[in-house]
């Protein structure tokens, strides 16, 4: 697993270089396009593995590349835009080859290795760069990430260490002495971000003026957290870095009826790793979008029967596709008529001959958004784990893909007398409670594991390629952590635990057969006494 993301990078990394110097070689406009669409993919694909440092570096390359795009005459380009791009291209490979190592320990640690060696409690190792004055907040958290997992080293402002020899951070957290970052803060943090380029760089402070932000976010940072939100949010967002969604590929469907368009507009995409499907007649795009269920539309304006405009029309009146995107690409170029496009439901307008390069940057972001939205609606909003639902189509996913040769383990777990935290402390209390359970489940688990909130207290867990022995202990270790872990209350702190119920594959063949037999578990667990772990017979 970590050898085959290497061996992406560099894959990816050597096809930029190949098509960057064929480009200087020969200097030809579609040779640039192929390039700048390298650039692209890389970037996606850093930001897919969680890279920021080296997203950014992409990023810079990409708009660079973009300002010089212009047009088939404009090429080649200057010599000495090619050597400002070589510049940047340069860094950019000096900068994977640095974060090869963190990249490497993060993701051998998220590997679903063989069951036999994954190590459970992993440390994942946060610096901590904080003021003098902050030395109360720093230990606090200090103290909350290591619970949940983290191992955290504490640095000063002014500090100089080698940072080029440390193991590198999966996160830095800077907390600043006051409301104003200084010059020697932010040369500081420009310093870690050029050693460190694959870590999340998160500073707590700034204030909500964009101003200040734009400015550390120069000097490298990701995230600024303002401090009414802190610290709650804090650990969230070092939790996010370590329980990636899963990436779907993303669905196009184009409908056009001209082919050599379709095969220009998929050619185009699929180098972005996009999957389209087309259809030719607008007619059958109820169908299409039933049964290839696309996550934005590319439509033409004309088409025989009726137009675009009008098949968007009958999209936007329907439920279920009210919101999906619609991008129109036409050659149609009077302002009256896009605008009138756009007012009658479409998102976007682009005008063809299409340039790729937008192309696939519209469809990408368009796509983005509108999952961003729908994430929203699968995501558990006191949590951040996935709903019910969500949690009960996952399973069933990973169920069908175990099959019946591969491990897979699920958890039912449910809070003991959790009515009665409830009554003695309040709701609200209550609701802590809760949260802290998932945090604690989000930091020890892998990133391939279900987490989800099942109901009010109850949390449904599924471990693809891990076996009933392995869950149990592993279970039972984050119910023996979670019965120690302290929960803030306006007079002192209590203390919750857990039961929970196991089953497994193979013998039980559907989802919902394994979480009835997990759950049978659990009640076990619970006539036994509570505050530990049975397993299906
Ligand atoms: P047991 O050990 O048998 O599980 O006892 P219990 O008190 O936990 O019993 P049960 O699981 O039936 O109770 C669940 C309670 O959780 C009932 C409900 O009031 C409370 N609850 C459900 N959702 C939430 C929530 O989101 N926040 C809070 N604070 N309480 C919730
Ligand atoms: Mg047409
Ligand atoms: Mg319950
Ligand atoms: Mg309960």
């Amino acid at each position: 697993m970590p050898q085959s993301h290497h061996n992406s990078i560099d894959d990816r990394l050597s096809v930029l270089q190949k098509r960057w110097s064929r480009y200087v070689e020969e200097g030809r406009f579609e040779q640039f396009i192929e390039f700048a669409i390298a650039v692209n993919s890389l970037a996606e694909y850093f930001n897919r593995l969680r890279l920021p440092g080296l997203v950014r570096l992409c990023e810079g390359l990409e708009n660079a590349a973009l300002a010089r795009l212009g047009e088939e005459e404009t090429h080649p380009i200057s010599g000495q835009d090619i050597s400002m791009l070589q510049r940047q291209l340069d860094s950019l490979a000096g900068a994977v080859a640095t974060s090869r190592n963190v990249a490497s320990a993060r993701r051998m640690q998220e590997a679903a290795a063989a069951p036999a060696d994954i190590d459970w409690i992993k440390p994942r190792s946060v610096w901590m760069i904080a003021a003098p004055e902050k030395r109360a907040m720093a230990s606090a958290l200090t103290e909350q990430m290591q619970f949940f997992g983290f191992k955290v080293s504490k640095h000063g402002w002014d500090e100089d260490q080698d940072m080029k020899e440390a193991e590198k951070p999966l996160a830095v957290l800077f907390i600043p002495a006051g409301d104003i970052t200084t010059a020697d803060e932010s040369a500081r943090i420009a310093a870690i971000r050029a050693a460190c380029p694959a870590s999340q760089l998160i500073y707590l402070g700034g204030e909500s003026e964009i101003e200040p932000i734009v400015a550390l976010m120069r000097a490298g940072i990701d995230i600024t957290i303002a401090a009414e939100d802190q610290p709650a949010m804090v650990l969230n967002c070092i939790l996010d870095l370590v329980q990636t969604n899963e990436q779907e590929q993303y669905r196009v469907l184009v409908v056009e009826d001209s082919r050599v368009a379709v095969a220009l507009i998929r050619r185009t995409l699929a180098q972005h790793g996009i999957n389209t499907h087309a259809i030719h007649d607008p007619g059958r795009l109820l169908e299409a979008l039933e049964s290839y269920k696309p996550d934005l539309i590319l439509m033409d304006m004309y088409m025989p029967r009726f137009n675009g405009v009008e098949a968007t029309r009958v999209l936007r009146q329907m439920a279920a596709y009210n919101s999906l995107p619609v991008v129109y690409l036409s050659g149609e170029s009077a302002v009256g008529m896009q605008v009138e496009a756009l007012r009658l439901g479409g998102d976007q307008f682009l005008m063809k001959p299409f340039n790729p390069v937008l192309l696939a940057a519209v469809v990408k972001t368009r796509i983005e958004r509108f999952r961003e939205v729908r994430r929203s609606t699968r995501l558990d909003g006191l949590t951040g784990l996935l709903n019910h639902t969500a949690a009960k189509s996952r399973l069933k996913a990973m169920v069908e893909e175990a099959g019946d040769e591969h491990a897979l383990t699920v958890a039912m777990i449910d809070i003991d007398h959790f009515k009665s935290i409830n009554d003695a402390y309040g709701h609200p209390v209550g609701d802590q409670v809760i949260r802290g359970l998932a945090w604690l489940l989000k930091g020890r688990l892998r990133s391939v594991d279900l987490i989800g909130r099942y109901g009010g207290e109850e949390f449904l867990i599924a471990l693809p390629g891990v076996t009933r022995d392995k869950a149990l202990s592993a279970i039972d270790r984050i119910r023996r952590d979670f019965s120690g872990l302290p929960h803030a209350h306006p007079g002192g702190a209590l203390h919750a635990t857990f039961s929970a119920g196991i089953a497994s594959l193979p013998g039980i063949h559907t989802a919902a057969a394994l979480t009835e037999v997990a759950d049978g578990a659990l009640l076990q667990a619970k006539r036994l006494g509570r505050n530990r772990v049975e397993v299906a017979s």
